[in-house]
């Protein structure tokens, strides 16, 4: 039975093609469920590769006029739609949670966080400016512009699809550029809503366009020449698929990946808010956040006493309903998401891990959804495939350290490279461990707090490249022109 879906009022289209907004595509139905109870929220007809093409069309048609806006305008209708995503909110939050199974205590977080930035790239979009460069040789005025693409091809993952999409065409608008957006087919209610909103901000019919679909819609705006640029948020394996694909087309591609990012706790920090944030890595997102600390290294002097505090303080976590509000923690995604992360869970026991808490599939109301509890694994040995891949899951594993040194050296020890956490009160040790982590987004004492719109996000090595936020995520949607003059 797991826990049944409230009426929720679900959003009218699918796709938005221009000014056409349409229920359904002319690709193939797809049967949208609720994870906490199993039930199909809806059919939906999904777009095709001729509606990315109408799509892309519309989008190119805008460009110019979108280009050409002065940026006072363009920044308000940002501002604007940051006012109505604002008082939206109460509709938004439980599509949010009607999509992936998110809690709805989350769901006023994220439209805030949408609204916010759209404040923040909108308070650029009239600050697009340029610069003069000294010349060498002859007199000459030299100056370097940034200029747009064009459009933009977005395509987001399941986990969080306002937070990834928001975090791309935020600055993407900004800059100039229009867009052409893929909601996942598997959480696709927080996008379509979006644009709702989009239009309700009175944004130019073409700027923003949305296409619901799979795999074969994605692979069809990688390969569209009409797409200047594509930004994809989601995993490695995808990624490289993209990649082989744009290679054709040297079409470029920002990547924004998975994580198995490092959790260091120290001796000398403060071990209760160390513990808490860093169950905080198996309960964020239902254990399905890319930057989610997910492997903690505990200094061998504190640790027995750390991984009872992680007990402990995971047997609070009330596990339930999305939509009840003192739930803190909702399902998986999938029945074959939960069969994956509970795969790998044996896997990880069979390598010598010590189950602290969980381990094993909720029964009992639980059962009918696909709830996996919070998991603790302990000694957890750092070469073992549960240390080393991604889970995607509520699933954290504990190690310990005997010196800095070698936390350090652990840390790294990985393909991954998005975020990393420590927790000390030493400010030398702070600085000192934190300049040398090999990750996009280091946290000292920290568990999310810095994932604002004013500052870059994005990985290292197999986590991606590019960036979101701040000035550096504007550039992503920017190309550079200089320009010299002879004046002699
Ligand atoms: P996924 O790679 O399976 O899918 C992501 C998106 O790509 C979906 O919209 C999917 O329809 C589309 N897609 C699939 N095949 C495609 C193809 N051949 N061509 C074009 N598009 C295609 O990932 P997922 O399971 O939806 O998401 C989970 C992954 O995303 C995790 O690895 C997670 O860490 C990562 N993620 C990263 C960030 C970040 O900011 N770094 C944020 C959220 C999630």
């Amino acid at each position: 039975m797991g826990f049944r879906l409230p009426d929720v009022s679900l959003p009218e289209f699918a796709h938005l093609i221009g000014d056409s907004a349409e229920a359904a595509g002319t690709g193939e139905t797809f049967a949208h469920v609720y994870p906490a109870s199993g039930e199909v929220t809806r059919e939906i007809r999904l777009a095709s590769a001729d509606d990315v093409d109408r799509a892309v069309g519309a989008a190119r048609a805008a460009q110019p006029a979108w280009r050409a806006m002065p940026g006072d305008k363009r920044r308000d209708l940002m501002l604007r739609l940051a006012s109505v995503i604002e008082a939206r909110a109460a509709e938004m939050s439980p599509l949010l949670s009607a999509e992936n199974g998110s809690i709805l205590l989350a769901g006023p977080h994220m439209s805030a966080d949408a609204a916010q930035k759209f404040r923040y790239f909108g308070g650029w979009a009239d600050k697009l400016e340029g610069r003069t460069v000294p010349t060498w040789g002859g007199p000459a005025h030299d100056y370097v512009a940034y200029e747009p693409y064009g459009t933009i091809g977005v395509i987001v993952p399941w986990n969080g699809p306002l937070f990834a999409a928001t975090m791309v065409m935020a600055p993407a608008l900004a800059a100039g550029n229009c867009i052409v957006l893929k909601a996942p087919e598997t959480a696709p209610w927080s996008i379509m809503k979006l644009v709702e909103l989009i239009r309700l901000a009175g944004f130019p019919p073409g700027v923003v366009n949305l296409v619901t679909g799979g795999a074969d819609v994605g692979a069809a705006m990688v390969e569209h020449p009409g797409i200047d640029k594509i930004e994809f948020i989601g995993s490695g394996a995808t990624a490289k698929t993209i990649l082989a694909s744009a290679a054709r087309s040297l079409k470029p591609v920002g990547l924004e990946l998975g994580g198995k990012s490092a959790v260091l706790v120290f001796a000398d920090a403060n071990l209760q808010a160390a513990a808490k944030r860093g169950l905080s890595g198996a309960v964020s997102a239902n254990g399905q956040g890319c930057v989610n600390g997910t492997r903690l290294l505990v200094e061998r002097a504190i640790y027995e006493p750390y991984v009872e505090m992680l007990k402990a303080m995971a047997a609070h976590v009330k596990v339930g309903d999305p939509f009840t509000m003192d739930t803190i923690m909702g399902p998986v995604i999938s029945e074959a998401a939960l069969d994956r992360i509970h795969g790998m869970v044996t896997r990880g026991t069979a390598e010598g891990a010590r189950v602290v808490c969980g381990g094993a599939r909720m029964g009992g109301d639980h059962a009918g959804g696909a709830f996996y509890p919070v998991t603790v694994l302990a000694d957890v040995a750092h070469g073992s495939e549960i240390a080393r891949t991604e889970v995607f899951g509520p699933v954290i594993v504990v190690t310990p350290f005997d010196s800095e040194e070698e936390a350090i050296t652990l840390a790294n020890d990985t393909d991954y490279g998005l975020g990393a956490y420590v927790h000390t009160t030493d400010l030398a040790r702070a600085h000192r461990v934190a300049g040398q982590m090999m990750a996009g987004q280091v946290q000292v004492n920290g568990s999310g707090e810095a994932m604002t719109p004013c500052v870059p996000f994005g990985g290292m090595k197999h986590s991606g490249h590019g960036r979101l936020g701040g000035i550096e995520g504007l550039r992503e949607f920017q190309q550079v022109r200089n320009v010299w003059i002879n004046l002699q």
